[in-house]
């Protein structure tokens, strides 16, 4: 038997317009994609600085790209393969206001899209489509669609390995019902913060597709085994807070459980990409061990790192960038 593929984590990078506001402030680009596969920074006023101004990734798209493009052209095939029951993640990492939610949002929407055309084309198949999604906030993990605030509990479950306990989980109709669902966790996320910025740069967004399927002359027979995959879209804290630094009592548990769901998912980051060799310490964050069974052995990982043009920004873009360089 040939030795399973390596799979590399896929790396790509998307750089988003100046938004009107940053237009009015005579805001300037420094950043440009030359092709490809290539970022640069051209920021002349800084000559002599020392770090590199050519990043090279899988692919990167400039700020007149699609989410569409970015979802045909770069996360679709690791997103669906899920219909093929390999599970995977779709993380988008950078810092607040970068584009994080606005590129997964999309992405999540075409997902279902194709995975209900693929469903209507397989008819020898009952299929069922799950949704839940959950927030972390300060190793706080709590579900999005239910209006209760209450904890939920990982459990480590023998078969499935980690799961988060009583999360709610919806059969998806259609992609109506999923952009109410997505409504939904929204309007969850905003409660109890001044605005939505606020809560989504301190936590993580977990939003979690699960594909059931058996064959439909074995339904209800002793023989008849059901497939499972899942597909994972993370929309991780903002990045800055793995960099700042701490100092308000007030925010400073917070910030060290972000730096360490960050830290820890950077570690495995690295370690994948490097071959999946050596020991990964999934259980040193919630975030790393809700993905645990989505991260290691066949699962496929995307991370798509959402950049800002601009030059009062250049220091998150390059961290950012940093992070991206590590995961290749
Ligand atoms: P984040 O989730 O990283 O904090 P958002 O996704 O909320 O950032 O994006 C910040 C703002 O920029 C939003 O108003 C969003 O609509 C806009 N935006 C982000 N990316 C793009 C893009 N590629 N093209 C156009 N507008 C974008
Ligand atoms: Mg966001």
């Amino acid at each position: 038997m040939a030795a399973a593929r390596e799979e590399k984590i896929l790396v790509l990078v998307r750089l988003r317009p100046l938004s009107d506001k940053e237009v009015v402030a005579n805001e300037v680009a420094d950043w440009e994609c030359i092709n490809e596969n290539t970022i640069l920074y051209r920021n002349t006023l800084r000559e002599g600085s020392t770090f590199p101004s050519a990043y090279t990734f899988d692919r990167v798209f400039r700020g007149d790209c699609s989410t569409e493009q970015v979802y045909q052209e770069g996360a679709k095939e690791i997103a669906l393969s899920v219909v093929n029951g390999i599970n995977s993640s779709i993380f988008a990492y950078g810092q607040t206001s970068s584009g994080k939610t606005y590129t997964m949002d999309g992405i999540t929407e075409y997902t279902v899209a194709d995975i209900f055309d693929y469903i209507n084309r397989h008819e020898e198949r009952a299929f069922v489509l799950k949704f839940s999604a959950i927030e972390i906030y300060n190793e706080v993990i709590r579900d999005l669609l239910s209006s209760d605030n209450t904890q939920l509990r990982l459990r480590d479950d023998p078969e499935r390995g980690t799961i988060v306990e009583k999360v709610t989980e919806e059969s998806l109709k259609d992609l109506n019902h999923l952009k109410e669902l997505l409504a939904i966790c929204e309007a969850q996320r905003r409660i109890g913060e001044t605005s939505l910025n606020e809560r989504s740069s301190r936590s993580h967004q977990i939003i979690r597709l699960t594909i059931e399927s058996s064959a439909r002359e074995f339904l209800g027979k002793e023989n008849s085994t059901t497939l499972a995959a899942s597909v994972n879209f993370i929309d991780l804290a903002g990045s800055e807070r793995a960099s700042q630094a701490l100092s308000t009592g007030t925010r400073l548990k917070e910030g060290c459980h972000i730096n360490r769901s960050l830290l820890t998912l950077s570690t495995i980051v690295r370690k994948l990409s490097k071959g999946r060799q050596g020991h990964i310490n999934y259980r040193d964050s919630k975030l790393t061990r809700v993905l645990q069974p989505c991260l290691g052995g066949n699962a496929r990982t995307a991370i798509i790192c959402t950049l800002s043009p601009s030059r009062s920004h250049v220091e998150q873009t390059r961290n950012t960038l940093l992070f991206a360089c590590c995961a290749k």
